[in-house]
């Protein structure tokens, strides 16, 4: 998509509004797909989590992903898209047994992450095969030094405890049919990546049941110019092939999965806001714009940078704005940023918007949430509208006071 779609799309809806390229999306899927080319058998289940709209699901569906989620709305998302619940795998964590049974009676797969509700569950439903995520301690990501420092997460059945699940599964007569891992951060080595691969790969050995093994995710994005990313390339060749000879020991064809959320839409995402006000002040020029982190939460949450252009001005000489929300206490997505010289008016494009950011979005502020369009490659279609005043009010109950 090219600056004059964009700026085609924030005219004829409206600003801010969130934009996502189908054509991006399909690409980034592709590329892990042909990454592991050399696998048979190989699954991407997207995690919605990074961005829940029911058309972007569909998209993912007819790409032929399947679907990891973390609750049961996610679940019932997934479905009313149109997935199967054999291609939805449930990934929660600290829900309560209830919302587990939920998801086992639509018949996706489960993914256990505690000792307690393996053992309920097993007890309950032998007959019911379910996946476990262990925590192999390793984390890759920040520097190449193995991190073995997260005994204390609580995500996942800690590798220590593999003879504690094996007694659970003897006892109970209960079917394991995967096993996951997910490291939780940025892949930037594909060595720390590998090591935790091994620690994977020696749990599976107790299992002889298994039907996959779920790698998770942890793909880094590039957000900037320059950035680092997981070279997914070399991860495909290295792991599938590491992965292949795992299951020539093991015995059977088993099914590689991941489930990556930011790998597949971020880069896909671009959010299109109008400056309201240029704010020169003694020391700083201010760029304030007609949203703020009820919409874009990432910078101000996790100190995220998002790469952001002036689609108004692309050739204008560069000065240093700091780009602010409007919401009323600190709300900064930049400071000090060189952009091309802004004009109140202008349309600003933050990057990397696909992933954790509408789906992260409030009202805070009673503010309304933006629209969401979908570019594909020659039509924009709105996918959800611009929230108005009736919806901050419904389901609002005004009692006599
Ligand atoms: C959030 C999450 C993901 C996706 O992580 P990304 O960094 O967006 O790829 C994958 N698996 C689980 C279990 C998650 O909670």
């Amino acid at each position: 998509m090219n600056n004059t779609d964009l700026l085609s799309i924030a005219e004829r809806f409206g600003s801010p509004v969130y934009v996502y390229d189908a054509e991006k999306i399909a690409s980034q899927y592709a590329r892990l797909t042909s990454a592991f080319a050399a696998v048979p058998h190989l699954r991407i289940n997207y995690a919605m989590k990074a961005l829940s709209n029911l058309s972007v699901l569909r998209l993912m569906h007819k790409l032929g992903s399947g679907l990891d989620t973390v609750s049961i709305q996610e679940v019932q998302l997934g479905l009313r898209a149109g997935f199967a619940p054999e291609q939805i795998i449930f990934t929660p964590n600290g829900v309560s047994m209830d919302e587990i049974e939920q998801a086992a009676a639509l018949g996706v797969q489960l993914n256990i992450d505690n000792l307690s509700f393996l053992e309920q569950f097993g007890s309950k439903h032998p007959e019911v095969p379910v996946c476990i995520r262990i925590n192999p301690h390793v984390m890759a990501g920040g520097n190449s030094k193995i991190s073995v420092g997260h005994i204390d997460s609580k995500f996942g059945i800690s590798i220590h405890q593999i003879p504690h699940i094996l007694r659970i599964v003897e006892n109970t007569k209960m079917h394991i049919n995967g096993i996951h891992m997910h490291t939780g951060s940025d892949i930037l080595d594909i060595d720390v990546f590998l090591y935790a691969a091994e620690i994977l790969f020696e749990a599976a050995q107790h299992f002889k049941d298994l039907r996959f093994i779920d790698f998770g995710s942890g793909f880094k994005v590039p957000y900037k110019q320059g950035d680092i990313q997981t070279d997914i390339e070399e991860l495909g060749q290295r792991l599938g092939q590491r992965f292949l000879e795992f299951c020539d020991t093991y015995g059977r064809e088993l099914t590689l999965a991941f489930e990556p959320g930011k790998f597949l839409v971020s880069e896909a995402g671009y959010f299109l806001v109008k400056v309201n006000v240029v704010k020169q002040t003694t020391s700083t020029v201010f760029a304030g714009v007609d949203t703020g982190f009820n919409h874009l939460i990432r910078p101000m949450f996790y100190g995220a940078t998002h790469f952001i252009e002036n689609l108004s001005n692309p050739e204008g000489k560069k000065r240093f704005y700091s780009v602010v929300g409007y919401i009323c206490e600190t709300d900064t997505f930049a400071s000090n940023r060189q952009i091309a010289e802004i004009t109140e008016g202008d349309i600003l494009c933050f990057h990397n918007a696909g992933a954790y950011c509408y789906t992260m979005a409030s009202n805070y502020n009673s503010r309304l949430r933006p629209a969401e369009v979908l570019w594909t490659g020659s039509e924009a279609k709105l996918i959800r509208r611009a929230e108005t005043f009736e919806d901050l009010v419904r389901g609002q109950i005004e009692v006599d006071i």
